[in-house]
């Protein structure tokens, strides 16, 4: 029997084995045009998974020759077709949904309980796009001036490159290539180099599923903008979507400026959580915890802010820390853990140097903010109260289980302090007031605001941010048409 205490990992290496290792260019898995490969990690222990393609600039081209081969046939092929494709895929993983989710806690560290909830959340865009793709309206209508009549289509932008983040290995990229294919577009997509094993094993499925090849691309690499780089420079590339920091965005937006192609940009977010008086305390709670560690905090619609009316502070901040010093800390594939690893090192460095710093500027400790010296990826669940309003960790996105709490005494105080910030995707509020809800949902500038609820994701919802966080709309009837062009026939 293996002795899983010296070599956790030994018993999901059958599992580890169901992925394929190659790049998925032209509907197979193949070597990197170098043959060399690089080890994606278990956050919980170091221990390397597996080794995987490397892919270059050279095996970029050969995917993107690929999907240019094969866009016409894919744009050509009928919706109901492109949508049965789609369906398939998404009960392919309904039925892989398990061992989907072991991979990708494997692969990204997260509690079990989180990956479950990302493959179904992940699988869902396919269904909803299969839906959405035999859905496609235009417009016919007569010019007001009555010189002809005028007709609106839509067809697909292209081929499409995507680049996706480690914090939802599976649904990042499902909500980019779902509406892509339902679109008629091919798509090219290069996952993080941290997680690529969920986005490797959905190429299989798709594969399985009878997509014709070439009309999806994975492209794992150890060298991001290396590889990005020549592909966004190549005029056939008519459409980036990036999901990951804004930093990141704003270079590949000055990229995409150079052909002029579209693009769609899910940035980095700061989401304030708002608490008024009249709200009801427990739910404000309940929704708080969940708002907070869901994906162990490492999520962009993270609560990063908590403020907090004075009447109810104290009796908010004491039973949010109860609940979060209820958090078990550890592998996420342990049947008992509820927070799992940070990704990597340096994420969990840079939490722990933004609490510390907090610490420093005054905030008050009431849980946590002790990870163990030879921590590794692990940071423990922490509450920060009376932080002050300009401290660092309330400007930047904290990426991990750092509740950071402050007061208020009035709305317009509430509404200033929630939006002064350059991010804008999503907000939070509490009150039993609808009057106040709607009013102060209004006001925030955010592109998705949860009202008595702490989890807003829904793949019928239109998701993504404005200000610095980022251009466009993934999911919702939305999505479909960041890879759909309008065109203007006029007739007689
Ligand atoms: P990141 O920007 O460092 O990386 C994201 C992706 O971009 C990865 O695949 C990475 O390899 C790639 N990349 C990095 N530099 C590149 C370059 N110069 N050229 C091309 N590709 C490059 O972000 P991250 O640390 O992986 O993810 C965390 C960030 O993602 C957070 O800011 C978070 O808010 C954001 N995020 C946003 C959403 C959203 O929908 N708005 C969702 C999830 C995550």
């Amino acid at each position: 029997m293996t002795d899983t205490s010296t070599d956790p990992i030994a018993q999901y290496r059958d599992l580890l084995a169901t992925v394929p290792t190659g790049l998925w260019i032209n509907g197979d898995s193949v070597a990197a045009s170098t043959k060399e490969t690089f080890s994606v990690d278990d956050p919980a222990t170091g221990t390397s998974l597996l080794q995987i393609a490397d892919a270059t600039p050279d095996d970029a081209a050969t995917a993107l020759d690929s999907a240019v081969a094969v866009s016409e046939e894919w744009a050509d092929t009928a919706p109901r077709a492109r949508s049965e494709i789609l369906r398939s895929t998404f009960e392919l993983i309904r039925e892989h949904a398990d061992d989907m989710a072991m991979i990708m806690t494997l692969e990204m560290g997260k509690a079990l309980p989180d990956s479950v909830a990302e493959i179904n959340y992940g699988g869902e865009f396919l269904r909803w796009f299969a839906e959405e793709a035999v859905r496609v309206a235009g417009r016919f209508t007569k010019s007001p001036g009555g010189t002809g009549r005028i007709m609106v289509t839509h067809a697909p932008v292209g081929v499409a490159f995507a680049i996706t983040p480690w914090n939802f290995p599976l649904a990042m990229g499902t909500r980019k290539i779902g509406p892509a294919l339902a679109a008629g577009c091919t798509m090219i997509v290069k996952p993080a180099h941290e997680t690529p094993l969920t986005m490797l094993y959905l190429a299989k499925l798709f594969g399985e599923a009878g997509l014709p090849a070439g009309v999806l691309s994975v492209l794992p690499t150890s060298k991001s903008a290396e590889v990005s780089t020549p592909l966004i420079a190549d005029p056939r590339v008519r459409k980036i979507s990036f999901t990951g920091s804004t930093p990141v965005g704003r270079t590949l937006i000055g990229q995409a400026a150079e052909n002029v192609q579209r693009t769609s940009m899910e940035l980095g977010g700061n989401a304030p959580f708002l608490v008024f008086d009249d709200a009801d305390v427990d739910k404000a709670v309940e929704g708080a915890f969940a708002a907070k560690t869901r994906n162990g905090g490492e999520a962009c619609t993270a609560a990063n802010r908590f403020l907090v009316q004075e009447g109810v502070a104290e009796e908010f901040t004491a039973a949010l820390t109860t609940k979060m010093k209820a958090m078990v800390l550890g592998r996420g594939y342990d049947s008992d853990t509820t927070l799992g690893p940070m990704v990597s090192v340096k994420q969990q460095s840079s939490i722990a140097e933004s609490v510390s710093k907090a610490v420093a500027d005054g905030a008050r400790v009431r849980l946590g903010a002790d990870p163990a010296e030879d921590a590794g990826c692990f940071y423990p669940a922490t509450v920060l109260d009376q932080v002050p309003a300009d401290a660092e960790i309330v400007c930047n996105e904290i990426f991990g289980p750092v509740a950071v709490i402050s007061t208020f005494t009035s709305e317009d105080e509430a509404i200033a302090a929630a939006n002064a910030t350059e991010y804008g995707l999503a907000a939070y509020l509490y009150t039993q007031d609808l009057d106040r809800a709607l009013r102060v949902a209004d006001k925030i500038e955010s592109g998705m605001v949860g009202v008595n609820r702490g989890v807003i994701s829904d793949v019928a919802a239109p998701f993504g941010g404005v200000k610095q966080s980022g251009i466009g709309r993934e999911g919702g009837s939305e999505g479909i048409y960041e890879y759909l062009t309008t065109k203007y026939i006029a007739l007689t």
